[in-house]
């Protein structure tokens, strides 16, 4: 290790991102050391999330600040702890959303860590991957498969895998209708994933940005429209990944009876709230219609959508930034300007 001091872009606390367009405060802070099961890694690549949107803005307040964010960090291994023994110094491992669960509930023993009483978030209750360097437990890590770029590799890990989870809570089955709502990082990567594995179905993305209706149809979309319009025809299964309540009334109408709406957001926005009391019984939930949310994702579900994204393959789109312009990228993801993943890469030194 010769490193002692390495750059982070920070948060030191909630901001309001209508008053300010630079959250983030890049400092120079000692390389922190790999506690004995942690591996320090040499971070080159993180994943830029609308998650941080909700930690900046305190819909989901890290406990302490300052905090460096982000959650889909890809690099290589610097330094192992006296006691983790899984890699050794150069390998490239990837960290996600879940940094820690105790490891001895019932969720954590079910199947379901990411639903922990003591589940704790990379980027938000530990220093993440908005810098050089970052240490995590080591069996919370994944090898990256050679076939992605660290850039690539770095969406697969919240996105990628938290789209994968939204596809399983569906249950769809090939044929079946399938609507995105919202099109970012994971929804494209949803859609990918579907035209391989349900060929014979149709996805129908609702968007609100023109640009984003064309990407969608660029990629396979059949039918791309607003978030407000009404389908060409009913849908089986919608997932929704906006921040708003309005894609989720519209979703609701757009379901064929007995269908599942699958709501990947970590929280809404309570701007659009009110659209609510719009809720009518017949038309949005009667016939058997369902509503399921997503909360985080477990290990396993990481690795199982790493390998899935490297064997179709998935590789996806994505746009880069230099770690200095994190909070550039957060007000594009903001301002909805959005084309695939935004992603830092950080300069080799
Ligand atoms: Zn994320
Ligand atoms: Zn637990």
């Amino acid at each position: 290790m010769s490193r002692i001091t390495m750059k982070a872009m920070m948060l030191e606390g909630i901001h309001d991102l209508n008053q300010t367009d630079a959250p983030l405060v890049l400092k120079t802070i000692p390389v922190p050391t790999p506690a004995s099961h942690e591996v320090l890694i040499k971070v080159t690549a993180c994943g830029v999330c609308h998650t941080e949107l909700d930690e900046i803005e305190g819909r989901t307040p890290p406990p302490q600040f300052p905090v460096i964010p982000g959650h889909q960090v890809v690099g290589r291994v610097a330094a192992v702890g006296a006691e983790a023994t899984r890699f050794s110094v150069g390998q490239r491992i990837g960290v996600a959303w879940i940094n820690r669960a105790c490891g001895h509930c019932e969720y954590c023993h079910g199947g379901y860590e990411n639903l922990c009483a003591d589940f704790a978030a990379t980027g938000r209750d530990a220093h993440g991957g908005y810098a050089e360097y970052m240490t995590v437990d080591e069996d919370f890590t994944y090898p990256i498969p050679e076939r992605f770029s660290d850039a690539q590799a770095a969406p697969l890990l919240c996105a990628g895998a938290i789209g994968y989870r939204s596809l399983a809570l569906c249950q769809m089955r090939d044929s079946q209708c399938l609507g995105l709502t919202g099109f970012g990082a994971s929804a494209h990567l949803v859609l990918k994933m579907v035209r391989h594995r349900f060929p014979e179905s149709s996805i129908y993305v609702f968007a609100r940005n023109p640009a984003e209706q064309d990407f969608a149809r660029s990629l396979g979309a059949a039918w791309a429209g607003d978030t407000t319009a009404t389908a060409p025809s009913p849908l089986d299964c919608i997932i929704d990944t906006t921040p708003a309540w309005t894609p989720v009334v519209a979703a609701l109408h757009n379901l064929k009876p007995g269908g599942r709406l699958v709501i990947n957001a970590i929280r809404k926005e309570a701007v659009d709230q009110n659209v609510l009391l719009q809720l009518n019984y017949a038309e949005h939930l009667w016939h058997e219609k369902e509503i399921k949310s997503v909360a985080n994702v477990t290990r396993s579900y990481v690795v199982q959508f790493i390998e899935l994204a490297a064997q179709i393959p998935i590789i996806p789109e994505i746009e880069t930034f230099s770690l200095e312009a994190a909070n550039q990228a957060l007000m594009e993801l903001k301002n909805k300007r959005i084309r695939g993943a935004k992603v830092l890469e950080m300069a080799s030194s």
